[in-house]
């Protein structure tokens, strides 16, 4: 058990996990292990990115998200709609207010766009390029890269931008205006309708901040079941926009909008692969001359969260095709900007701290010999990394051996090979003949 609690969305359904292994071959930080008939995670080493959800076959991992009925629980209840939503939404039935009415008639008084708070990130980031040395400076909007960085590449983050994401820039500005307005702030509940539980973690235990704006996050596939139904309601719309809604901010929602909007040399990533496979090569070195990455855990940004209801495919035609609809830019006016860039209002309160793996021994000395021992027991496993044993690759069974989680005998070629030695001395055994039946066979052999 980690010294620390950690909140997961991400958790298992005991009774319908079949054990399969597939999940621990496709988790980003070896969080899975299979013993006993079941997947266990690790909470000290998920990041919540969601990939197990993608890829068990029996569904058994799921999101912890609210319930749709904490939007009732306070006087004025604000949804935070994210880019990735305009993608769910079929283009027939896409209309720039009817989301607004639709969220109304769920209990909402009045609606933000995530896009908004985009436009203001997308500002300060560009500020934070021109005022740093850094490079590659990598963006924090994706929290499930941030949380990546912090597990399984620390050296990485004075590389991490260190401005807050769109959700909680957002909703930041939500609480400002609605306070300036003379609402009480315990009265106003903000809600973020998400696409993935990367974003649950980030607002139930934030990182680079000590709490949330944001009291309740629901689930993208739970809201559109309540939302479809009611998209085409015409007339004017029952509840209130608090900001302008524009093209750029909602291009957030999917891939390679980031990098557009702040310019210099970048890279543009979707999926853990690409994520992973550039971090390893930054954390090597490599990669010199690019000014900014923008990284998204998910295959084609959020639009391919999996809390989402379209295919990211069909996530991307109908996004084309709704933000036609919106105004190409809405500016932001300067001198607000650089007052709140220069007051911090954009900044992560707290630096973003390291989260590696337990050590193997609270002793320095004990932990060196564990260490050994693990390098001597990989020696001996037969390194195809085949997952059969219920652990991600040889490396981890090699470790999860010298923590006393496990044994040798779950890798089955170890197995395979200790049942032939076993099978080899029964024969030989089997081959000697007692003294006394010696005896008894040469006098068979002399009587005939
Ligand atoms: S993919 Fe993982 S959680 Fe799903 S059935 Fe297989 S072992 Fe269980
Ligand atoms: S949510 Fe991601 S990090 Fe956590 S166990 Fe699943 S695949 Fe691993």
């Amino acid at each position: 058990m980690s010294a620390m609690e950690y909140f997961h969305s991400v958790h298992l359904d005991e009774e319908r996990c079949q054990a399969c292994t597939i999940c621990t071959t496709r988790c980003p930080t070896e969080a899975i292990r299979v013993y006993q008939g079941k997947a266990r995670i690790l909470d000290e080493r998920c990041i919540d990115c969601g990939e197990c959800m993608r890829t068990c076959p029996q569904e058994a991992k799921m999101g912890r998200v609210d319930p749709l009925d904490d939007v009732f629980r306070y006087p004025y209840a604000v949804a935070l709609i994210p880019p990735s939503l305009y993608s769910q939404i079929p283009p027939k039935q896409f209309q720039v207010d009817s989301l607004v009415n639709a969220l109304a008639a769920l209990g909402f008084d009045a609606v933000a766009d995530v896009g908004h708070g985009a436009e203001h990130t997308a500002a300060a980031y560009k500020e934070y390029l021109r005022e740093s040395t850094v490079r590659p400076l990598i963006s924090s909007a994706c929290p499930a890269v941030v949380r990546l960085i912090q597990v399984r590449f620390d050296e990485l983050l004075p590389n991490v931008i260190p401005i807050e994401s769109p959700m909680e820039t957002t909703a930041a500005l939500v609480r400002e205006l609605l306070q300036q307005e003379g609402r009480d702030p315990e009265d106003i509940g903000i809600f973020f309708i998400t696409p993935c539980p990367a974003k649950v973690t980030a607002v139930k235990q934030p990182a680079g901040r000590s709490g949330s704006n944001i009291a309740g996050v629901l689930s993208m596939s739970d809201v559109y079941q309540e939302l479809y139904p009611r998209l085409n309601h015409k007339g004017n719309p029952q509840g209130r926009r608090l900001f302008p809604l524009s093209r750029p901010g909602v291009r957030w929602g999917y891939t390679a909008a980031q990098a557009f909007e702040v310019r210099g040399t970048h890279l543009s990533l979707e999926g853990l692969d690409q994520v992973v496979e550039v971090l390893d090569d930054l954390s090597l070195g490599k990669l010199p001359g690019v000014d900014f990455i923008e990284a998204n855990a998910c295959p084609g940004g959020c639009i391919g969260g999996c809390l989402t209801v379209q295919s990211r495919f069909q996530g991307q035609v109908n996004m084309h095709r709704n933000i036609r609809a919106l105004s190409t830019r809405n500016p932001l006016p300067e001198g607000e900007f650089q007052r709140r860039y220069q007051n911090g209002f954009y900044r992560m309160a707290l630096p973003l701290e390291s989260r590696p793996a337990q050590p193997l021994h609270e002793d320095m000395g004990q932990a060196m010999q564990l260490m050994l021992q693990q390098e001597e027991l990989l020696r001996k496993l037969p390194g195809l990394d085949c997952g059969a044993c219920g652990s991600p690759n040889c490396k981890s069974l090699a470790e999860d051996i010298v923590r006393g989680w496990t044994t040798e005998m779950d890798c089955i070629f170890v197995l395979r090979e200790v049942v032939q030695n076993v099978a080899k001395e029964l024969w030989d055994l089997a081959q000697q003949v007692p003294p006394t039946l010696h005896k008894r066979n040469q006098i068979d052999d002399t009587e005939s």
